[in-house]
């Protein structure tokens, strides 16, 4: 196996015919690394690259984390196929390749008459998108089901195929295995310019230019300003920024199920959810900005997430809260996404992944395997990628410090570094060396859960610190 990753210096010469591309990425966020893990089963030269210096370091690493079943998407849209079909895709590849998931299942809450009269219409919804396990419940069975609800909550509408995810394992493990397949991946590579020609692309990007036949346009909240390089004016992202708070692993007794509010005007309302790390998680906000770069919290959202959450489960207010964060969906105006395909360009543009990407990935990537095809691509006949098993991040699964055996055999793993989140020596040793290592401690944190607890680093942070620099390429 010869992995090819980047982070710095010149990219393949374009004067080398062997350098071209059969097809590059832009943008290594979940639906980029999925959309690369799907190349890398053909024999294609493919390059996945991103601005940044890590995979999955955008709108990917800050969402709420639900594997959607779909039951409230546009009934007949595209989101609405891809939801449905990479829920399945992406549950059977997590059992795979060991990225935690829990069924906890979803209550959809009514707090009014005008609610509870809601929940028929969404129970049709939802068989409209194909989903038939959803039901209504009564306010005596919601209660018996999540007992420190608020009071007042008149009904439900069940859905219980709704799941958490780990959201840092995903794209990792779609990027690791189509790097492991042979996928180029070039990290700090920002794309700033596009010259298309009749053979293909000259990309000009922060580490010079770059030659593809054909391109894929997964930048996320930058998406437009890609597709305005290849002279479209087609669709504007506007970054709709959700604030989160993670409250620690006390308040997890007080949740079972994901708390869903009956959605309204203003959006799908703010949730109440349990993390497969063991949280709770109360949010997001809706925030249409003009910012992209606007990740920060804001005093008024957090006092909004407060009211909200006060509402759904009082309990939840009187535990500390470790840690809170933002995240920018790439909201376009339309209630669907913006996946266009370009014959006479070789040119595939994927906006406005918006609420739903994490889920819709793996089905995104199929897609868009379809429309490079659409767009001449000849791909070959598909073979099978070698099987991949990431590092259980899940708190409800085996993790390597509760591992005797392992223990036995490397005692690395039971040398405890991040005490809050039960991270091991032998992890952070793992993942420091692993196929795609962090380039940062925030990046070990998405590999290992280390600094991620009630203190925030401030007990291992040095200790973490020192094991990242001494590994550091
Ligand atoms: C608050 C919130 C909650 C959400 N909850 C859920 C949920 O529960 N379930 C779910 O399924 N989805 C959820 N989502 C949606 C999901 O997170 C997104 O749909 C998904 O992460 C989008 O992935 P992406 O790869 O399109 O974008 P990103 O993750 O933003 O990746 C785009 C990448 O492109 C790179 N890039 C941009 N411009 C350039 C350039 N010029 N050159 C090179 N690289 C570039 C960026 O660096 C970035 O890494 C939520 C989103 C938010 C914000």
């Amino acid at each position: 196996m010869t992995v090819t990753l980047t982070t710095a210096g010149p990219l393949p010469p374009l004067d080398d015919a062997e350098a071209t591309y059969d097809v590059v990425v832009v943008g290594a966020g979940v639906v980029g690394a999925a959309v690369a893990r799907e190349l890398a089963r053909y024999r294609l030269r493919t390059a996945l690259v991103d601005a940044s210096d890590d995979i999955g370091n955008a709108t990917s690493k800050a969402n709420t984390a639900i594997l959607h079943t779909g039951f409230d998407a546009v009934p007949g849209s595209l989101e609405a196929r891809l939801v449905r079909e990479g829920r399945d895709l992406l549950a059977a590849y997590a059992a795979e390749a060991g990225i935690p998931v829990e069924r906890v299942g979803a209550l959809l809450v009514a707090w009014d008459e005008d609610q509870l009269a809601a929940l028929p219409g969404l129970r049709d919804k939802a068989e409209r998108n194909g989903y038939h396990a959803s039901r209504i419940i009564g306010a005596d069975e919601l209660r018996a089901r999540e007992p420190h609800l608020g009071p007042g909550a008149l009904g439900a509408l069940d859905v219980p195929d709704e799941s958490i995810i780990c959201p840092w394992t995903t794209p990792l493990a779609f990027a690791t295995q189509a790097v492991r397949a042979g996928v180029h991946l070039h990290l700090n590579c920002r794309v700033r310019d596009i010259t298309p020609d009749a053979d293909g692309h000259t990309l000009t990007t922060s580490r010079g230019p770059l030659r593809t036949r054909h391109l894929v346009n997964a930048a996320g909240l930058h998406a437009d300003e890609i597709d305005r390089l290849l002279g479209h004016d087609v669709f504007t992202v506007i970054p709709r920024r959700g604030q989160l708070l993670v409250l620690d692993k006390l308040a997890r007794p007080l949740v079972g199920h994901i708390l869903l509010p009956v959605p309204g005007p203003a959006g799908k309302g703010v949730l109440v959810a349990p993390t497969v790390f063991g949280n709770v998680l109360l949010g997001p906000t809706a925030e249409d900005l003009d910012d992209k770069t606007a990740t920060g919290s804001t005093a008024d959202g957090i006092r909004l997430l407060r009211e909200k959450g006060r509402r759904i489960v009082p309990g939840l207010l009187d535990e500390e809260v470790t840690a809170v964060y933002a995240g920018l969906r790439a909201a376009t105006g339309q209630e669907d996404y913006r996946i266009q395909e370009y014959p006479g360009l070789r040119y595939v543009a994927v906006g406005g992944i918006r609420s739903t990407g994490l889920t819709a990935s793996m089905a995104i990537g199929r897609h868009v395997m379809g429309l490079l095809t659409a767009v001449g691509l000849d791909p070959g006949e598909p073979h099978e990628l070698p099987p991949l098993t990431m590092p259980n991040l899940g708190e409800a699964f085996p993790r390597p410090y509760r591992d005797a055996a392992l223990i036995a055999a490397d005692p690395a793993y039971g040398t405890l570094v991040c005490h809050c989140e039960q991270v091991t020596l032998g992890e952070i040793r793992d993942a420091l060396t692993s196929t795609i290592p962090p380039h940062s401690p925030d990046g070990l944190r998405r590999r290992t859960r280390a600094r991620g607890g009630r203190c925030q680093g401030f007990y291992c942070g040095a200790a973490v610190r020192a094991l990242f620099e001494e590994e550091r390429p």
